[in-house]
């Protein structure tokens, strides 16, 4: 199981900031920034480069659910980005996809 996977199953404690049938939205255990939440399919896909067509919805789903999350933690209106990474050279740590929205301040570009 993927830490994830034990946070979705309620096995290990996670700050919750909004669920769905299809996901979970929860603040990271590591915030980079005042607003640092991660939303995570509840079905497993390891990274987006591995995602197939049949993913298509519940990735779109994640990025309506940010819509959600950034209302929630009040950053809808001043701003917010959403990554993903994938892979090594990303700095991907959890094979389980997620898609990390970060707010509340501004956030330089490019990224590191
Ligand atoms: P990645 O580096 O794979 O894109 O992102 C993984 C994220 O998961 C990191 O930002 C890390 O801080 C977060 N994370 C790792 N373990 C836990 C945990 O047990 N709980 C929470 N809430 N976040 C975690």
């Amino acid at each position: 199981m993927t830490i994830f996977e034990k946070i979705i199953a309620r096995q290990i404690p996670a700050q919750i900031v909004a669920e769905s049938d299809e996901w979970i939205a929860f603040h990271d255990i590591s915030a980079q920034a005042p607003v640092h939440v991660l939303i995570v399919p509840k079905r497993v896909i390891p990274r987006v480069g591995e995602a197939h067509s049949m993913d298509g919805g519940v990735l779109g789903a994640l990025l309506i659910a940010s819509q959600q999350v950034a209302k929630k933690l009040g950053v809808f209106e001043t701003g917010y980005r959403l990554v993903i990474n994938n892979g090594r050279d990303a700095g991907e740590t959890v094979p389980h996809l997620h898609v990390h929205l970060l707010g509340g301040r501004e956030l330089g570009w490019p990224p590191g």
